[in-house]
């Protein structure tokens, strides 16, 4: 019969891996968590109409990457892309406006984009990202970048580059768009197609196309941040200091652009030159019209989100190598140890002690030999001669040393030697 196999772009994540994801999931909950962010869990699908309002009609996600299918009562239903959209809704919907602290959510979890699969390039992918309401002060942004560069390094990727811009207001925006398609009218010769019709749709983000055509044409560009408005002037030098004076080192990068309406001010990517093509590790920015554009209340928001399948191809061996660790593997054989053992694996367990046995095997050979593969670190083996004498010998699977130990109570005893962690 034909196997049915995984979608393209989909993976399965298998155990060897996830002691890897588990790692990267839970350094940055700690980290998030430490910075005063809480976790959101919000759904998978949604309301089409809600990433096509809030990501923007002419972006790469809406136009081409978004997997929309109809509901059975025809209502247009699309796989979220990204976790913004849908914090904002529930952020909206729970009036979470009206509480008086200021709102700092986390989230983790699976995205869906239709792009070309390739390394760090998934059809079904994962995001860490957060998303801080109310507050625009500029001590918010460097808190987020901070929370973003002192994750990574914490995970120890390395050659990390923090690129900072900031897209002004929406008036400073404005005003360069004419300078800019000047610019750009002049070039437009040298561009590529989709940037050529970006021109007219979407012009800042031709500052943004990896093709090297279209970088060279674009590279005396004039800068956005040549034309900010004082407020916003100030707004990007206080980030900039606030970055200085807590040791998080940047680099300008005018051409960072997000080129929907509402990003705004701080624009910022973390890229790895470890990463080839797909290079940006995690990005974010302001959005302080957003939360007004579906519907709420005039908001003032920063996020970033982070792609953990980046993350992942980054993270080093050592890492998060010895999690997967199983202690104790019982080698229980013969017609009395075989019931006894069945009590003690349990008894373990219940004491919070990782226990293991393969039911399979019916000799000591074969448990050894199964307790050598499971890298469990301890074997406690337990046949009918033990059983007689009311023991267990214990054995390290790594020294090799042996110790017989009393059956009842052997649990507790173990669980007493652990050291807590
Ligand atoms: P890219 O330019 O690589 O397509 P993007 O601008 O579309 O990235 P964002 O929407 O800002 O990415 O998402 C934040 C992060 O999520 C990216 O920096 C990247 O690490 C990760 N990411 C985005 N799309 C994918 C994908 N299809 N597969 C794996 N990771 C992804
Ligand atoms: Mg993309």
């Amino acid at each position: 019969m034909d196997i049915i196999k995984g979608i393209k772009g989909v993976k399965d994540i298998l155990p060897d891996e996830t002691p890897r994801w588990r790692f990267i999931e839970d350094t940055a909950r700690r980290w998030a968590l430490c910075y005063g962010y809480q976790e959101i869990r919000i759904p998978i699908f949604e309301l089409t109409a809600l990433f096509a309002r809030s990501i923007g009609a002419a972006t790469d996600i809406v136009e081409k990457e978004m997997y929309t299918f109809p509901d059975r009562d025809g209502t247009s239903l699309t796989l979220r892309p990204e976790g913004t959209a849908g914090t904002v809704r529930a952020f909206i919907e729970h009036n979470r406006a009206a509480d008086p602290l200021p709102q700092k959510y986390f989230y983790i979890g699976p995205m869906f984009r239709h792009e070309r699969p390739q390394a760090g390039r998934l059809r079904q992918f994962h995001q860490f990202g957060v998303e801080s309401f109310g507050t625009a002060d500029p001590r918010v942004d460097v808190e987020a970048i901070a929370l973003l560069w002192r994750l990574l390094s914490d995970l120890g990727l390395p050659d990390l580059t923090l690129e900072i811009n900031s897209l002004g207001n929406s008036g400073d925006r404005a005003a360069y768009k004419p300078i800019l398609l000047a610019f750009l009218a002049q070039h437009e010769a040298s561009l590529c197609a989709n940037c050529r019709r970006r021109m007219t749709t979407n012009p800042l983000r031709v500052l943004d196309c990896k093709i090297p055509e279209c970088r060279t044409a674009t590279e005396s560009a004039p800068k956005l941040t040549d034309h900010l408005a004082p407020e916003a002037r100030a707004h990007f030098d206080q980030v900039l200091a606030g970055l200085q004076a807590i040791g998080v080192p940047y680099l300008l990068n005018p051409r960072l652009v997000r080129g929907l309406d509402y990003y705004c001010l701080t624009s910022f990517e973390i890229t790895s030159t470890h990463l080839g093509a797909q290079n940006a590790v995690g990005a974010g920015g302001r959005y302080d019209g957003l939360v007004e554009t579906l519907g709420g209340p005039s908001v003032p928001a920063i996020g970033f989100a982070v792609g953990l399948e980046r993350v992942s191809l980054m993270l080093p061996e050592t890492a998060s190598s010895s999690l997967n660790e199983c202690l104790y593997y019982v080698a229980a054989f013969g017609e009395e140890g075989t019931k006894l053992g069945l009590v003690l694996l349990d008894e373990l367990r219940r004491i919070g002690l990782s226990a293991q046995c393969d039911y399979r095997a019916a000799t000591l050979k074969a448990h050894l030999r199964q307790a050598d593969r499971s890298k469990c670190r301890y074997a406690i083996l337990l046949g009918d001669d033990e059983a007689g004498r009311g023991s267990v010998i214990l054995r390290n699977l790594e020294s090799k040393a042996q110790e017989e130990l009393p059956l009842i109570g052997l649990a507790t005893l173990l669980k007493s030697r652990t050291i807590p962690s």
